[in-house]
């Protein structure tokens, strides 16, 4: 039997896959007891600052300096997008497509994991002094005692190549299990720096639940739980303080006068959610987080709509969970994740893969950016906020000043994709357009 979803037509406005915004009713209500502490974001803030210079010197060619991504001011895009008239605040776009090494938002939960769970292993073995100079852990002896151990996890791709990459440079045996829409180039990647690919027929879920039975099994082996974790999200959480400070230094003011609405595409929600709750943890209810995902795999709107503890899938609604928004192509939300959005997510919109790849070619014509499609998902963030009848009742609820506000949407990866990838999206992109107005029947 299909759940029961509220409002009640919002079963059947995502089953024809509509783009839709669905507000959450549940906003502001109590954060459940168990919940990650300001405290761990803290540390994980510690641990990624701490690991800087080890990071520099496991990728000198890749890194300088601190992991963190830039903010664009994204003045461009806005006037591509929005009526000219009316003021509607700044736009910033935040550059974790330009994240190095994995090129992505999956740096962030991924590479503090690793970091931790390298720290962990060498605390428990006594390794001298790290605490005092994390570059120790990229010593000999340290390499020595790591490739006794394996580290695995479940990916549709981006987070087996944040995870892959760092893994193998501590010289982990490391081991990544992959949903077949992972694309080839990434399994080429990672293979490359002789990371194991596994691949799996299924979907990504059964890639993550083969890698978490696998794990299981084997003494030494720390599984990367995608459904679970605990320390990917507080990684991803640790993003938060360093987009206030950026903000600060662009001059925006952030408080109640001052809204700060935020935009991140969502798969199984540990990235939008960890920062989300970064975000809210600094900003309180001054700062608004709304959550992109693609028609055909709207998983943790179904899980919030559904208000239960109950896991609840798109399958469970009829959707197919197909879209070439491949980092997005998650059925099942995090039931670490959800719990927290449910008090603190504002709301979500849809995108089709037709949206995502028009898209994608803003971001291209605008700000002369190569995004994958499923970092574009969050440009049309504003435009809901601002432009549809739920966007607009928001605002009034919450009584918004959309003249004073800062809008951020979150670019979530791309830099690493092969060039020939960026062309065939951009191919695609134009012949979308290009079909759209020789019939107009077909646009959106
Ligand atoms: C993984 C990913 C996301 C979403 O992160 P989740 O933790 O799965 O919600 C968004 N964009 C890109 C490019 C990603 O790889």
């Amino acid at each position: 039997m299909a759940p029961t979803l509220s409002p009640p037509d919002l079963v059947a406005r995502l089953q024809s896959k509509e783009p839709l915004l669905w507000l959450n009713p549940n906003l502001g209500s109590a954060l459940p007891d168990a919940r990650p502490s300001f405290k761990q974001i803290v540390e994980a803030e510690q641990r990624l600052e701490r690991c800087e210079a080890l990071l520099a010197n496991l990728f000198p060619d890749d890194i300088c300096g601190p992991l963190e991504s830039r903010l664009d001011c994204a003045a461009p895009l806005k006037r591509a997008l929005m009526p000219p008239d009316g003021d509607q605040g700044a736009w910033f776009l935040k550059r974790d497509d330009t994240l190095p090494v994995a090129g992505s938002i999956k740096a962030r939960g991924g590479f503090h994991e690793v970091l931790a769970v390298a720290e962990s292993i060498a605390m428990r073995h006594g390794l001298p002094d790290i605490d005092a100079d994390a570059r120790l852990l990229a010593s000999a002896q340290a390499r020595a005692l790591f490739a006794r151990h394996r580290i695995a996890v479940g990916s549709t791709g981006n987070l087996g190549l944040s995870i892959g990459v760092l893994a193998a440079a501590f010289g982990f045996e490391i081991v990544v299990h992959m949903s077949s829409d992972a694309k080839p180039w990434k399994k080429e990647r990672l293979r490359q720096r002789g990371v194991q690919v596994v691949e799996h027929d299924g979907s990504y879920s059964d890639a993550v639940a083969a890698g978490r039975e696998e794990a299981r099994a084997l003494p030494h082996c720390h599984f990367v739980d995608d459904e679970h974790s605990l320390l990917l999200f507080l990684g991803y959480a640790a993003a938060a303080r360093p987009l206030a400070r950026q903000l600060a230094q662009a001059g925006r003011v952030v408080d109640a006068g001052h809204p700060l609405v935020v935009y991140i595409p969502c798969g199984v929600g540990g990235a939008p959610g960890g920062i989300a709750y970064g975000l809210k943890a600094l900003f309180g209810p001054h700062v608004h987080c709304f959550f992109a995902e693609p028609v055909a795999s709207p998983c943790m709107l179904v899980q919030l709509a559904a208000a239960g503890d109950q896991a609840v899938s798109i399958y469970d609604i009829g959707l197919d969970n197909k879209t070439d928004a491949d980092g997005l192509a998650v059925g099942q939300a995090s039931l670490l994740v959800s719990p927290l959005m449910a008090s603190q997510l504002s709301g979500i919109f849809t995108v089709s893969d037709e949206q995502l790849y028009r898209q994608l070619q803003q971001a291209k014509d605008a700000m002369d950016i190569d995004l994958e499609p499923s970092a574009a998902a969050a440009i049309s963030g504003p435009s809901w906020l601002c432009g549809s009848v739920e966007g607009r009742a928001y605002v009034r609820d919450h009584e918004l000043d959309l003249d004073q506000a800062t809008h951020v949407i979150w670019a979530t990866g791309g830099s690493l994709v092969p060039r020939e990838e960026h062309r065939r999206f951009q191919a695609h992109a134009q012949m979308l357009a290009n079909r759209s107005a020789t019939n107009p029947a077909c646009a959106d």
